[in-house]
């Protein structure tokens, strides 16, 4: 008896970077469902901070799950799924621990300054847009394609930067996994993204959702997003819908590799990819919303003001009030001196090392009100 071949599920493919200046050259595994060019197209990754897990085992847990809805022919759009999108950062082993925020040779931090294809797209799409909002995305999405081309990749780094945007660009949804110090689920989206996406933060079971158009870093989620924005700014008279869905979804702590969490995130996810009929299929009622969203100006970073131990006097997820100590830093030999909550909000973050030193971020409360302190390029110091 002889079977039809069986079509390999997930497809996976290998892109293979530029050797680094010494060892072998490194490798992106891509895995692909469903037919390519389908509408809705979902692009996942994990590790982009190659020192934040938590992404890595919920895409792990994912795979399968949609490999069985592929084989049961439930996949209606196309999904791309990279769950270790960054080699090199997974590579850089320091004195003992891995170091995956910042590239070590370069110290660039792996997601900030992120192409902005806004320029170029405007330039290749001047006179072509027209009145149908989905003619005008599929032009969009192409110029993106080709200014993405002409892309600089001759370095391992800017390999790696235009192999993960190209697989990003033109997708519907892209969901690029992160994971804090020691945080609860958050998510930090466009403005024009909210509360469209609510459904997404209430499926990670978000604690905090930062708001914000322009970051100022030009991280990942916002170079696959924000171009939407700006376009329909440059060309009022036509119809220019935010035509990505891009959040960095931060799953919790770095180092929280948790069984039940992964396939709780996983689970998650899927429900999103179901409920944005990326994957036929039945979800449970949606789940409870957590917490109101927030600009990313009000979001206050708690700094410690001299260096010390860390004593923290609130608890992760817990409500705080303006004026409240958050903190305590401690000097082994001397004075203690208290961090105080500037804002009213959610602390989601703190540093899960507990010695500080002068000007180093401890926490993160999302608070309602914008901070003058903020306004600008919020998301630095990165
Ligand atoms: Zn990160």
């Amino acid at each position: 008896m002889t079977h039809p071949m069986q079509a390999q599920n997930p497809r996976r493919e290998t892109i293979t970077l530029p050797p680094p200046m010494s060892g072998p050259a490194r490798e992106i595994i891509v895995l692909r469902f469903g037919t390519p060019g389908a509408r809705p197209k979902a692009y996942l990754q994990a590790g982009l901070h190659a020192d934040e897990f938590p992404g890595m085992l919920a895409l792990h847990d994912l795979v399968p799950r949609l490999a069985e809805a592929e084989s049961e022919g439930r996949i209606a759009g196309e999904i791309v799924v990279v769950p270790i999108c960054n080699p090199v950062g997974l590579s850089q082993e320091v004195h003992g621990a891995l170091r995956g925020r910042y590239e070590t040779a370069g110290g660039e931090n792996f997601n900030r300054g992120w192409p902005d294809l806004a320029d170029g797209v405007a330039e290749r799409v001047a006179g072509r847009l027209g009145e149908d909002a989905d003619a005008n995305v599929a032009i969009i999405r192409q110029a993106m394609g080709d200014l993405l081309s002409t892309m600089p990749r001759e370095t391992e780094i800017t390999a790696l930067r235009h192999a993960l945007m190209t697989l990003a660009h033109d997708a519907d949804y892209v969901l690029d996994l992160h994971a804090d110090s020691e945080a609860e689920v958050h998510l930090y989206i466009g403005t024009p993204l909210w509360p469209d996406a609510a459904d997404l933060a209430r499926e990670v079971g978000a604690r905090a959702v930062l708001l914000e158009e322009v970051s100022g870093g030009n991280p990942f989620d916002e170079a696959c997003s924000g171009p939407w924005w700006s376009l329909a700014r440059r060309f009022p008279a036509y119809p220019v819908p935010a035509a990505c869905l891009s959040t960095t979804v931060e799953l919790r702590s770095n180092n929280q590799v948790d069984e039940t969490l992964g396939r709780k995130d996983a689970a998650a996810l899927l429900s999103f990819l179901v409920r944005r009929g990326v994957v036929q299929g039945e979800t449970g009622p949606l789940p409870e919303l957590l917490c109101d969203a927030t600009p990313l100006d009000g979001m206050q970073q708690l700094t410690a003001p001299v260096a010390g131990l860390i004593l923290y006097r609130v608890k992760l997820g817990e409500q705080v009030r303006e004026g409240q100590v958050v903190a305590e830093i401690v000097d082994p030999l001397g004075a203690t001196t208290p961090v105080l909550a500037v804002t009213n909000g959610v602390l989601f973050a703190r540093l899960e090392q507990r010695f500080a030193w002068e000007g180093r971020i401890i926490g993160k409360i999302a608070g309602a009100d914008p901070l003058a302190s903020r306004v600008g390029t919020t998301l630095l110091p990165a």
